[in-house]
């Protein structure tokens, strides 16, 4: 039978319709099906951190978040840091989640993805050439097939227990409880370590409190709903000794630290993204930053796989690079956690964390970890520096001559074989052309900084990370051209073998 659509996503979340966006921006069709009538409306995660905004900025979805409160300042584990690096969109950027997702949505839709609300994935079948789903929707129930599904249907996700996927890791044990609550007027509070607890309060500019508490000593309960609000009350009360019970709750819920992920992100034609492949505490927006990040790993190679045909190869490059990534992201997570909600026994562990936190070499490792921009993928062998890190934004020329920089032309979803000699494009483009329908050709100039010695060119993927440069050597053009974007189109011209660059 023939598939409905080349891709089912399952949920959406920010990462399901940050995927489905993807997938439409690499071509491919895509199904969204999603059980809830409408979006969110919780503030979930606030944060988004600087890779992210890279990212938005390579898809023009920067001007879609207006101008979002800017904070440099963040913390590991509750110990105060400065999380800027190097970047266009240094340190946290404080959006909604429920706005991340509008946002979202409207990209998705406006390209072409079908969104479907009121649908809930029930039934999986793998039929080992496409897969299948029953799905139950307001007019009944439909079967929806697919060359590919990808599960990004959340910590609970329903297509983890259906496919079985093995979920190791570490159940909750502590938890944290939060509220939104307004009519109360109480001293801000950042990750404050009181004698019996940690407590955190912020207002916002809406006049909205966000108070947090963890009792020390205090081990999860097992939970079936939210906790009521004259539960966070009563804690915070013993923690910190204020009253709160005058306030209006508009929104209460818990976390705790558990610790999960997936031992593999793709299981034949079925793959999983988000909270869906790995279960964090959500501190720091670390967690929704990380589910965004996969999708858009994700999105284009599955987009070539399902449009020329690839080698397994490709797909399977996304579970290799992002559960590596996703594997560290969760032990700084662990590790913060031991940290925020440890009683008095961690304060000499917090104490030294605090004085090495002072040497900018492990500030910058931290915060180049928590902010996404120290991600490097294991593309081919090479030792160039930039080889599988992101590129940074660079002034290029298009071929008409007009100025632009690399992240505007990732806008395109394409990939992006740069020039820096000047003298090599011609014959950079003549290298490309089979994949010219996936690869733009220019040349480009390295703006104020200096490359790293030897750069003569490179080849940036979709998702702005370095496949291949120039000076590293070890790996042919070509043979990158055809692992990181699909077979040729047509064969090579053999005839006009250019002299520069190498293919190897
Ligand atoms: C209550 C709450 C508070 C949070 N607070 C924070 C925070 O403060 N900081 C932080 O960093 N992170 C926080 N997080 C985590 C953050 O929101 C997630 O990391 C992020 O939402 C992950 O996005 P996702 O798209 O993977 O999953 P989700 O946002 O969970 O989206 C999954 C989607 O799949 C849909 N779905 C599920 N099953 C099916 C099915 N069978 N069929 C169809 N659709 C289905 C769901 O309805 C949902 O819309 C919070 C999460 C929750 C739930």
């Amino acid at each position: 039978m023939a598939a409905d659509t080349q891709v089912i996503v399952v949920g959406a979340g920010p990462v399901g319709l940050m995927l489905a966006g993807e997938l439409r921006l690499g071509g491919a069709q895509v199904v969204v099906l999603e059980r809830r009538s409408t979006p969110t409306t919780e503030s979930r995660a606030s944060t988004l951190h600087a890779r992210t905004m890279e990212i938005f900025d390579s898809r023009g979805l920067l001007l879609g978040l207006g101008e979002p409160p800017n904070e440099p300042r963040g913390h590991f584990g509750g110990i105060p840091m400065d999380l800027t690096l190097p970047s266009t969109r240094p340190g946290q950027w404080k959006v909604p989640q429920f706005r991340t997702e509008q946002l979202l949505q409207e990209w998705a839709v406006a390209l072409g993805a079908d969104v479907r609300r009121s649908w809930e994935v029930l039934e999986l079948t793998d039929h080992g050439d496409s897969v299948e789903v029953t799905a139950a929707h307001p007019g009944g129930t439909s079967r929806v097939r697919g060359a590919y599904l990808v599960a990004c249907d959340g910590e609970d996700s329903t297509v983890r227990a259906l496919t079985g996927a093995e979920f190791p890791g570490q159940p909750t044990g502590r938890e944290l409880l939060r509220a939104d609550v307004v009519g109360i007027d109480i001293p801000g509070r950042r990750f404050e370590r009181l004698e019996h607890g940690l407590a955190v309060a912020a207002r916002n500019p809406e006049g909205v409190t966000r108070v947090m508490v963890h009792e020390f000593g205090g081990t999860a309960q097992p939970r079936t709903t939210e906790p009521e609000f004259g539960e966070v009350v009563d804690v915070w009360k013993r923690v910190v000794g204020e009253d709160l019970s005058s306030g209006k709750p508009i929104w209460v819920n818990s976390f705790g630290d558990a610790n999960h992920q997936l031992s593999a992100y793709r299981t034949g034609r079925v793959l999983f993204a988000g909270d869906a492949a790995h279960q964090q505490m959500p501190i720091g927006g670390q967690a929704l930053n990380l589910g965004l990040q996969d999708a858009v790993n994700l999105g284009w190679k599955l987009a070539i796989q399902v449009r020329h045909g690839s080698a397994d190869d490709l797909l399977d490059s996304y579970h290799d690079e992002r559960h590596a990534v996703g594997e560290r992201v969760l032990a700084n997570i662990r590790a913060q956690a031991l940290l925020l909600l440890g009683g008095p026994e961690v304060e000499p562990l917090r104490t030294l964390m605090a004085e090495l936190m002072t040497a900018e070499p492990t500030r910058a490792t931290l915060a180049g970890m928590i902010s996404g921009l120290d991600v490097r993928y294991p593309v081919g062998e090479g030792a160039h520096p930039l080889l599988g890190a992101r590129l940074p934004d660079l002034a290029v020329t298009t071929p008409e001559g007009s100025a632009s920089s690399s992240t505007a032309l990732l806008r395109t979803g394409r990939g992006l074989l740069l020039d820096f000699t000047g003298d090599w494009t011609a014959s950079l483009r003549l290298i490309a052309e089979p994949w010219a329908d996936r690869v733009s050709v220019l040349s480009a100039e390295w703006g104020s900084g200096t490359p790293p010695e030897g750069t003569g060119a490179v080849l940036v993927r979709p998702d702005g990370h370095t496949a291949w440069a120039e000076s590293a050597q070890a790996v042919p053009l070509t043979s990158a051209l055809r692992r990181w974007f699909g077979p040729p189109r047509h064969r090579p011209e053999q005839r006009h073998r250019p002299e520069q660059p190498s293919e190897g």
